[in-house]
């Protein structure tokens, strides 16, 4: 069977990385999330005192950095260097740094190296916001993952009940000022790919996306 590389983009709170984790899970595949990339790049620039606009420290904190994944039992961990970040990188604080970093082109450009070269096996789902367009262009299969802003909100407001929990009113405020943020930015700004599947997850379950997306992947090995 071909190997696939499979991208899903979109907002936060479309429900993501559920499918994502999913998707590689029954096809065997590594399953990317490039958001906790940019996530360890916001944790380790306030860890050193950077601000996410200074673009000369943050060219060289990436130049050092070392971030990368570890499987460990049912949970993949985010090491920087030795250190497991994992549990540092979900709060809302690091979600608003995160989305100020990745605006930086300096930082895109660092780690679209590390994406691009975590991607070379294929057989993989990377899940972000400009996996379609930007990072993997040539990608097998592209979709794009949206839901209305309420549910997205629902959504998060719910994970985040076991990190921080947040008021609903301050969830949907943030999300939303992320979302505007990650598309009206110059560099790499949150749009589906040309080419890219979409699919709306306001009011059908992850299994039902799963199912959806599975539907589109088993065309495309049919091909072969
Ligand atoms: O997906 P997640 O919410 O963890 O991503 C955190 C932030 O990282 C996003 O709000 C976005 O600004 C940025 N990001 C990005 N490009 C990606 C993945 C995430 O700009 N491919």
């Amino acid at each position: 069977m071909r190997k696939l590389l499979i991208t899903i983009d979109g907002p936060a709170g479309a429900g993501k990385t559920t499918v994502s984790k999913a998707l590689a899970d029954r096809l065997g595949y590594i399953y990317v999330d490039t958001g906790a990339l940019y996530r360890g790049v916001a944790y380790e620039a306030r860890a050193a005192g950077i601000s996410t606009d200074d673009d000369q420290n943050l060219e060289k904190l990436c130049q050092r950095l070392n971030l990368k994944f570890v499987n460990r039992g049912a949970g993949t961990l985010l090491m920087s260097g030795n250190t497991n970040i994992t549990d540092f990188i979900r709060t809302p604080e690091m979600s608003m740094m995160a989305s100020a970093v990745s605006a930086r082109s300096v930082v895109r450009q660092a780690l679209l190296e590390v994406q691009r070269k975590m991607g070379e096996q294929k057989s993989a789902v990377f899940e972000g916001r400009d996996m379609g367009t930007v990072v993997f262009p040539d990608a097998d299969i592209k979709f794009f993952l949206t839901a209305d802003l309420k549910a997205r909100a629902s959504r998060r407001y719910q994970e985040l009940a076991n990190i921080k929990p947040q008021p609903l009113e301050e969830v949907e405020k943030d999300m939303k000022r992320r979302d505007e943020n990650d598309s009206s930015r110059h560099i790499a700004p949150l749009k589906p790919a040309a080419d890219a599947v979409l699919i709306d997850s306001s009011h059908i379950s992850a299994e039902a996306v799963i199912e959806k997306m599975m539907t589109h992947i088993q065309q495309a090995f049919d091909r072969d």
